[in-house]
């Protein structure tokens, strides 16, 4: 198929400084939690983007000196010739694809604390190491001149070894109040020297740098700057409307490109509270105030807002880290003319809370990532069957859809047989939630391919019992039935009990269900992620008083490392939600809820009309254990396997359940004879 001419301007050559791009997508620095730690996962990660087409490929941040470490994340280094050597890994497997290698290159300051390195943190004014996560407190040291000239080495050296390494990009990172950035802006530099005081005096230092890192290396490389043009702060941050602008018009002739966005909040901003596009205000003027091309983000994944952005001057190059995840080969596909076939980003931010967790990047949509080098995983490929076995998949949601997909994919001849009306499972319902509607995106895009494939037939409306799988008499039987949230109540053992059965307790799948309620609801949450704050939420819109109990200190507790805790909770507050944190919930007799706080033991009693329980899940397992019970007679009717995945195996969050899909389809055939 040919590219759609709509989508040219996308294929367009960019020139870069002494630089060329092949064309407008721009894979932009993104942590990975690989860092200098696991190169080889590293590198394939990267040159995956490369290969699906991304124009630039870059590295997350990259300090320059053991005085900024990035731990306790993973981070990439150029301190000496060792780290040259272990990235070129990633550089020379980007340029085998044709694109260009940028780095990161940072100096954290008082973002970062040394823990690894042990050496004293230094920034502008010696003000308080980054606090917000609850660390204790610790000063940095305010930097004397000769420091202040040593920093500037240190960007030089770094980019000498960035350049024989094999990078063509090299970044001056100006932002999330990293090393310039606590220069710029007047609420992190207090001085009284030239590097303090006025505008012109607070940018000197990023002058300072770019210039440096130019003269170094900027016969051959381009020199970028990454400017997070607004901390979301309003007056207690840098304002893009403020001073974002005027200090990018100082110095935008400077660099070879600018690399723009925010910082805060509603950077990498989930999809709860987002949309497509969303950065642009943060960014609009940009290019009068510099000739220089400007790459920003905005998790573009169609094609037209990507054009519209172009063509009407916002950026000249498409930024993306969330897209280029979800979808390596995002450019190979609107160049071919299968821009239907993009597999989209659902900004859930699973990706995000790798970095915070310090595991290899995974993503929701797109099971392959981080997954190149250790397993061999292909986000486009897939080896083809090794044998003519058939095989019966049970369970259209997450899990099933993406065995079904990858089996067939392979080549297997594939049924997959649904209970309900619809594909999706669980997807079906959350993503009917406030917020969630993207989250549909992780079943439209298997279902879609599944039509593509003749080998794989779908039955609706088919709940299989025991029976109907002995008829089948497939020989690789894949069950994916999911799990059911049970009414188990949590306490201070962090251990989940039954209760007795009794009246007006609930679970999400009853909310999903017929039920009804009205009145008053506690619910209690020790799930710790979105289901239940979106549930609380969506309740009281019906109309419903909404008391949010959990043992945690705070809403959708895990939701921090997706970035949307701090809105589940406000949305609760401005919707006027009663939040109880610190609490269990021991017990309930169907009318009055008591609570106890998890430090005094201190216990409270309310009346309700319903408790709805979102903690602990079930696996569906009684399909499977009837079958186990029935093992010889399977086996005389030709069933040679019988396995679960997903959520039927270990209830896990949709992450994991289409992990579980892929995984059973590219292990398929090992282990058999
Ligand atoms: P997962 O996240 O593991 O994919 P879901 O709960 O989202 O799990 O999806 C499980 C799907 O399996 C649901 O769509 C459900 O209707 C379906 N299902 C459960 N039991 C059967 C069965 N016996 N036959 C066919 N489909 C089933
Ligand atoms: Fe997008 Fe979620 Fe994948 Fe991240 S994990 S790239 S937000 S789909």
């Amino acid at each position: 198929m040919r590219r759609n001419p709509r989508y040219d301007i996308l294929f367009e050559p960019v020139r870069i400084g002494p630089v060329t791009t092949r064309n407008r997508f721009f894979q932009v620095p993104h942590a990975s939690s690989t860092g200098h730690e696991l190169p080889n996962i590293r590198t394939g990660l990267r040159s995956i983007r490369a290969e699906g087409g991304w124009g630039v490929v870059c590295t997350g941040y990259c300090s320059i000196h053991p005085s900024s470490d990035g731990a306790p994340h993973r981070y990439s280094r150029l301190w000496d010739d060792g780290d040259v050597r272990n990235l070129s890994l990633m550089t020379d497997a980007v340029h085998e694809h044709g694109a260009l290698a940028g780095v990161e290159l940072y100096y954290g300051s008082s973002q970062g604390r040394n823990l690894y390195t042990r050496e004293t943190v230094l920034s502008p004014s010696g003000v308080p190491v980054n606090t917000t996560s609850g660390v204790p407190l610790q000063h940095s040291r305010a930097m004397d001149k000769s420091e202040i000239r040593s920093l500037r080495g240190w960007q030089v050296d770094a980019a000498k070894r960035a350049k024989s390494a094999g990078f063509d990009i090299i970044y001056v990172y100006c932002g999330m109040r990293f090393g310039p950035y606590q220069f710029l802006s007047r609420h992190t530099n207090h001085r009284s020297d030239e590097y303090g005081g006025s505008l012109e005096n607070r940018v000197r230092l990023l002058r300072e740098m770019i210039e440096d890192t130019k003269d170094a290396v900027g016969d051959t490389c381009a020199v970028a700057v990454r400017f997070s043009t607004d901390e979301l702060m309003g007056p207690l941050g840098m304002q893009w409307e403020d001073e974002g602008m005027a200090a990018l018009e100082l110095v935008g002739e400077l660099p070879d490109l600018w690399d723009l966005k925010t910082f805060g909040l509603e950077d990498s901003s989930n999809s709860r509270y987002s949309e497509e596009g969303y950065q642009e205000p943060y960014v609009t003027h940009a290019k009068t105030l510099t000739s220089k091309p400007v790459v920003g983000v905005g998790r573009f994944t169609s094609p037209d807002s990507m054009v519209s952005q172009i063509s009407r001057g916002v950026l000249d190059l498409i930024g993306a880290a969330r897209p280029s995840i979800a979808d390596p080969f995002l450019p190979n596909k609107i160049e071919s003319g299968r821009e239907d076939e993009i597999r989209e980003c659902i900004g859930c931010n699973i990706c995000y809370s790798c970095f915070h967790e310090s595991v290899p990047i995974r993503c929701t949509q797109n099971p392959t990532m981080g997954e190149e080098w250790r397993r061999g995983w292909h986000p486009e490929k897939i080896a083809a069957k090794k044998s003519e076995d058939s095989v019966l998949v049970v369970g259209g949601g997450p899990a099933g859809l993406e065995a079904a997909r990858a089996l067939g994919q392979r080549g297997y001849s594939v049924i997959l047989a649904e209970a309900g009306e619809e594909l999706g499972g669980r997807l079906l319902t959350e993503s009917r939630l406030p917020g969630l509607s993207e989250w549909i995106r992780v079943r439209d895009w298997r279902v879609d391919q599944i039509n593509r494939l003749p080998n794989v037939e779908v039955y609706l409306d088919s709940r299989l019992n025991e029976d109907h799988i002995m008829e089948f008499a497939f020989p690789r039987v894949v069950l994916a039935t999911g799990s059911t949230w049970s009414t188990a109540l949590a306490d201070r053992r962090n251990a989940s009990f039954k209760i007795e059965p009794v009246v007006n307790i609930l679970t999400p799948d009853d909310i999903f269900g017929e039920v009804q309620i009205s009145g008053t609801v506690l619910i209690y949450d020790y799930d710790h992620y979105y289901l239940a704050s979106c549930l609380a939420e969506q309740l009281a819109l019906d109309g419903l008083s909404v008391i949010y109990v959990t043992p945690a200190d705070r809403v959708s507790n895990w939701s921090e490392f997706t970035h949307d805790q701090w809105y589940a909770q406000k949305k609760l507050l401005d919707l006027g939600c009663r939040i109880l944190t610190g609490r269990y919930v021991p017990s309930f007799d169907g009318e009055v809820v008591r609570t106890e706080c998890k430090y005094t033991a201190q216990v409270d009693e309310i009346h309700v009309d319903s408790l709805l329980v979102v903690g602990a899940r079930t696996p569906n397992l009684e399909l499977y254990e009837q079958l186990l019970l029935r093992d010889e007679e399977l086996k005389d009717a030709g069933v040679s396997t019988l396995s679960r995945i997903g959520d039927c195996d270990v209830p896990g969050a949709v992450v994991h359940a289409v992990y579980s899909g892929h995984r059973c389809a590219q292990e398929f055939d090992e282990g058999l004879a």
